[in-house]
């Protein structure tokens, strides 16, 4: 079974396809995964895999962690465009995001005032209003929307119990312009059921989502490392961009293409 990827609290830089040379923060446990989704695309592996025996960093380790590698950054001249919250699973399940959140905003006002704080979540928490007021003080809010259609969503990103499409559109909507949304582009299949969110009718699901979202960009990728459910597809570039092409049509929102 794939395991995860990330073996610290703080990882790299890291060359982002997206956001350039980031300075990765994993909140979840160093030698597991939690999250409340289990993609099949996931880069740290499938839940299944367990939650690991480090448990989950303290605010105050993050914060010392984070000090002092900003700190011998900035010592050593190291490049730097954005802090990222990503790792092995979902951040805002940490108890103390909000906490976390501020001390990064503190931390990086104090050694880097011109990077970026990002932050990649899967949109399940945003119904908490702490996780919520925390989100909405970082740069780049990068939130999943895969499909409107549930079983896509069932198959493809497996959410926890009590997961709601329509719900998530409305909570992302209340972030407006403040907001990014992603979305992960694939086909395949997985335990003999086929998956495909980039046929015509699931475009158009997703194309009225974002118009009723209306965030300040779009951010559509394909599969770029080997996934845990090997059967997935990459989509092809010329596919991507016909795609991104579209969605910047009909929404007048920016798109960027990841592939
Ligand atoms: S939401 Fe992100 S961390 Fe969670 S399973 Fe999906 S890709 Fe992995």
């Amino acid at each position: 079974m794939q395991r995860v990827l990330f073996h610290s609290t703080i990882f790299g830089p890291i060359r982002s396809r997206r956001l350039g040379s980031s300075l990765g923060i994993n909140l979840m446990p160093d030698d597991g995964k939690i999250c409340s989704f289990d993609c099949l695309y996931c880069e740290a592996g499938f839940n299944a895999q367990g939650p690991g025996t480090t448990g989950l960093p303290s605010r105050d380790d993050v914060r010392r962690m984070l000090d002092e590698r900003l700190c011998a950054m900035k010592e050593n001249g190291e490049p730097l465009d954005v802090i990222t919250f990503s790792g092995n699973g979902e951040p805002t399940l940490h108890p103390d995001f909000a906490g976390v959140v501020d001390d990064v905003i503190e931390l990086r006002d104090k050694y880097f005032p011109s990077v970026k704080i990002s932050v990649l979540t899967n949109s399940t928490r945003l119904g908490d209003k702490d996780v919520a007021a925390a989100l909405a003080k970082v740069d780049n809010n990068i939130m999943k929307l895969d499909s409107l259609n549930e079983r896509t969503v069932r198959i493809l990103d497996r959410p926890a119990p009590g997961f709601d499409i329509e719900k998530t559109v409305e909570r992302l909507a209340a972030f407006g312009k403040g907001g990014i949304v992603q979305t992960m582009l694939t086909r395949g299949s997985y335990n003999g059921e086929t998956v495909d969110n980039t046929t015509a009718e699931e475009l158009d699901a997703l194309i009225e989502a974002y118009k009723t979202i209306s965030p300040r960009e779009i951010m559509i990728y394909t599969i770029d490392r080997p996934a845990p459910a090997a059967t997935l597809e990459r989509i092809p570039r010329d596919e991507m961009e016909r795609i991104g092409n579209i969605i910047r049509t009909r929404t007048s929102i920016p798109v960027q293409v990841s592939c």
